[in-house]
């Protein structure tokens, strides 16, 4: 993602009327700022959407923006979580723990949570390293992977393994309550909005409210990287599947967008409108590159990011790759770009 600045005067915990107050949750060291948790009252208890990254000080602000709200964490009901990225899913094991609430996810993110708890850090070390050599990274960029590897010093994360499935299209099971899952696969194979079928409380025109997780925010462009499932070998479309979703909540109109960073805002298809502006452009200019065949490493270096490549740190480098390569799969899908033969690194090409 683009980095957002955080506005620190911003209340830490907003009413938007009809029972959701929006919480803001810090991020630590991270320019996003904050996820924003949101509460839904239902006939059976407070609801949360998300739950923030997983860190003393984002517990405490959580605790803190329940108990402004007139709750708390021992009485959340159910927790729903819209992907299984850390600042949207990281506090849930705890809240769960603390509750007994239970935790709601779309299956395929509730698989790449069980991915992650039971892979060994040395091999998804030995994966990336060896999905950026096919990408043609130098060995600079891959030698400390293979480092890290080595010694086996990475901490395996723990995230709380899910205890109810998300059903695309279905209304969830929540008292007194009409919210719909809204699957938008593309930020993460499982993402997830969630439709709050329900007059806007402002009267606002429009199609209820939309809790759009990372998938639709109003200044920022979501990461669409590759979906990193070793098990896989099959050509996923990431970013194929990420302008579908962005056309189906677009065909939504809700009246109102609540995203988990950033803030509220209304006009939905033409924010949806402008996203898929922004990649049909980059696309474009992508096509442009290939003229000549190109490494996704080189695409990713003369692609235009939010600053030079030269600036760009180790680790933003790699998910720039992974950007540049859900795009280069996009133009092989719509049949304009193909990978020339010749083995590894794989380069891709303008048709
Ligand atoms: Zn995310
Ligand atoms: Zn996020």
């Amino acid at each position: 993602m683009t980095p957002a600045t955080d506005d620190a005067s911003a209340p830490r915990v907003r009413d938007h009327g009809g029972g959701v107050h929006s919480l803001r949750v810090p991020i630590p060291d991270n320019p996003l700022g904050h996820t924003l948790v949101h509460l839904l009252d239902t006939g059976r208890g407070p609801v949360l959407v998300d739950t923030g990254w997983d860190d003393p000080t984002a517990w405490d602000a959580l605790s803190a923006g329940l108990a402004a709200c007139g709750t708390s964490v021992a009485e959340i009901h159910g927790i729903v979580i819209t992907h299984h990225h850390p600042d949207h899913h990281g506090l849930s094991g705890r809240v769960r723990e603390a509750s007994g609430a239970w935790i709601a996810m779309h299956p395929a993110d509730a698989t790449v949570v069980r991915r992650t708890r039971e892979a060994e850090p040395r091999l998804w070390l030995d994966y990336l390293a060896g999905k950026l050599e096919r990408a043609g990274a130098p060995e600079a960029h891959i030698a400390p992977l293979r480092a890290a590897g080595g010694t086996g010093q990475l901490p395996g994360l723990r995230p709380a393994v899910p205890d109810r499935e998300i059903v695309p299209g279905e209304l969830l099971d929540l008292a007194g309550r009409r919210l719909r899952a809204v699957w938008t696969p593309g930020h993460t194979p499982g993402h997830t909005c969630l439709h709050l079928e329900e007059t806007h409380p402002a009267g606002s025109p429009g199609n209820g409210r939309l809790f759009s997780g990372d998938h639709l925010l109003p200044g920022i462009t979501p990461h669409i990287g590759l979906y990193e499932d070793p098990d896989d070998t099959t050509m996923t479309d990431p970013l194929g599947d990420y302008l579908d979703s962005l056309e189906r909540v677009g065909r939504l109109a809700p009246a109102e967008v609540l995203p988990a960073h950033q803030h509220a805002f209304t006009g939905a298809a033409e924010r949806v409108r402008e996203l898929l502006a922004h990649h049909e452009q980059r696309l474009a200019g992508l096509l442009a590159l290939l003229a000549e065949p190109l490494t996704p490493w080189q695409v990713a270096e003369r692609m235009e990011w939010n600053r030079p490549w030269e600036q760009i740190p180790y680790g933003s480098r790699t998910i720039a790759v992974s950007e540049a390569e859900s795009h280069l799969r996009r133009l092989v899908k719509l049949g304009r770009a193909e990978v020339t033969p010749g083995g590894e690194p794989a380069r891709y090409v303008a048709v």
